[in-house]
């Protein structure tokens, strides 16, 4: 009998795995793999609005070009002439305090001149390496920060840095989940600031970033969205459209998956969606695995395209784009310069702003109308950026379950979910509430699954 292999959802996780599953039973015939997908289209959290001569991106806008991985994953589907990476320009970021933009300190220099911190609140940072290792393995981002580096520290770096990434909350994170290499720096030298030192003598040449995430971003010349179009033709006899799987059961030895009025066996079963529709499917195959997966919260995001003449402001705004920490009580969390970072977003004159608005400690920011949303985009930039009139074009994308949140609900739920795994063998769950929520880990991740121990 011939092996039957399925993947349920085809965000970047599943498409991944089939990747990656396709390889490794190339030379088998006798073994047939299947995708199932809810919507008529691929993607997932990735969608590239083309409008106008703009190109909006609604969820994921790149990738950072550090993990040699996701590197041959490119290679191998011949995109790597596709790709774009952020300009020189871009590598300038800002932190935004009281509407005013800090350039972002990228070296010791531009530490010291960092308005915003008092020189004692700078030289507690310096003292890092005299600070006792942590003990405790859940210890929020913004506690390690500021155990380690001060409080300020916190406040202003590590605060907007989770927002950034996870849509999160640092007081909530966990740093062993989210930023796991941070948490082994700590663990093996006892200090960041020796393990820099340190790895640096080991590899000589290496910048060690102290576990920070590092590299440009890069993407697709025609978005996100070109890499999911190039999987989704090379894969196309695999995967079905317009299944939405709700439920998988046991029957003779194998995964019964049924969705949009069919049932398909498999041995091996692959599930890539949100914990919660994880959760509804294996209700009947394990009622405590869809607890667990239900314990996952994600954090509600709003995404507000904004596209301005360059006249519009003052003078032509420079960088990647701000950070605003928590402490400023606002609900956008930071504005990334769409057309400085990838050039041809937007045509020529014209400026594209990305407004990123909700996250973890705006639970309820979803339920605000689009316009109200809108607005409240416009005059974030009015008052940052000193924007002037209406904008020209405008993209709007709402993602009520955005981003999982790795705090401790998540860690003690992948502790049970993990455990549980162990007596379902054929089944796995791969998707970006486990093991990190970035592009880079979910290409990764969907690797370990297929060739990984
Ligand atoms: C606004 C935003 C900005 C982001 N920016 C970045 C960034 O710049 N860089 C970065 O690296 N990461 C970024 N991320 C994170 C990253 O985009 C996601 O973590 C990643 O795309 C998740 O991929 P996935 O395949 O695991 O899940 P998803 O993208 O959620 O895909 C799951 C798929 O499963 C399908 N599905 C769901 N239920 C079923 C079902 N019952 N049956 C069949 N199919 C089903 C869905 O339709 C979907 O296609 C961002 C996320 C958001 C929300």
């Amino acid at each position: 009998m011939s092996k039957q292999i399925i993947v349920i959802g085809g965000g970047i996780s599943g498409l991944s795995l089939l990747h990656y599953l396709r390889q490794k039973y190339s030379a088998r015939t006798d073994v047939k793999i299947l995708l199932l997908e809810k919507e008529a289209s691929l993607g997932g959290t990735i969608r590239s609005v083309v409008k106008n001569g703009c190109l909006f991106e609604a969820g994921p806008n790149g990738f950072l070009d550090s993990k040699p991985r996701t590197l041959e994953f490119i290679a191998e589907l011949g995109l790597v002439g596709e790709l774009v990476r952020a300009g020189r320009d871009a590598q300038i970021r800002y932190i935004c305090l009281n509407n005013v933009l800090h350039f972002f300190p990228m070296s010791p220099g531009g530490f010291f001149g960092f308005r915003p911190m008092r020189l004692r609140e700078k030289l507690r940072v310096f003292a890092e390496p005299f600070v006792a290792r942590g003990t405790d393995p859940e210890e929020s981002v913004y506690a390690f920060g500021a155990r380690r580096l001060g409080e300020k520290f916190s406040q202003l770096f590590l605060d907007p840095m989770v927002s950034g990434i996870y849509g999160g909350d640092a007081r909530e994170t966990v740093l062993r989940a989210a930023f796991s290499r941070i948490y082994d720096l700590e663990q093996k030298y006892g200090s960041l600031f020796k393990a820099m030192i340190k790895i640096k003598k080991e590899k000589k040449n290496g910048a060690e970033t102290a576990g920070m995430p590092s590299g440009t971003l890069t993407s697709f010349r025609r978005g996100q969205a070109q890499f999911i179009e190039t999987l989704g033709k090379r894969y196309s006899d695999n995967i079905l459209f317009n299944r939405e799987v709700t439920a998988v059961t046991r029957g003779g030895g194998r995964f019964v998956v049924e969705g949009g009025g069919r049932r398909h066996e498999a041995d091996e079963l692959f599930i890539c969606t949100p914990s919660y529709q994880a959760a509804r499917m294996l209700q009947g195959v394990s009622p405590g695995l869809a607890d667990d997966l239900n314990r996952v919260q994600y954090a509600p995001m709003a995404v507000v395209g904004l596209v301005f003449p360059l006249s519009a402001f003052p003078k032509k705004p420079q960088g990647f784009g701000y950070l605003i920490p928590s402490s400023e009580r606002k609900e956008v969390l930071g504005v990334l310069l769409e057309s400085n970072i990838f050039p041809s977003r937007s045509p020529e004159g014209q400026i594209l702003l990305r407004v990123m608005i909700g996250g973890a400690r705006h639970p309820s920011i979803l339920e605000k109308a689009q316009g109200e949303l809108v607005r409240l985009a416009v005059d974030e930039v009015r008052l940052t950026l000193h924007a002037q009139g209406d904008p020209w074009e405008v993209f709007f994308a709402s993602w009520p379950k955005g981003i999982p949140q790795y705090n401790r609900a998540c860690v003690a739920a992948e502790a049970k979910i993990a455990e549980e795994l162990r007596r379902w063998p054929g089944l796995y769950l791969v998707a970006n509430y486990r093991k990190g929520v970035s592009l880079n880990d979910c290409i990764e991740n969907a690797w370990q699954a297929v060739f990984g121990g």
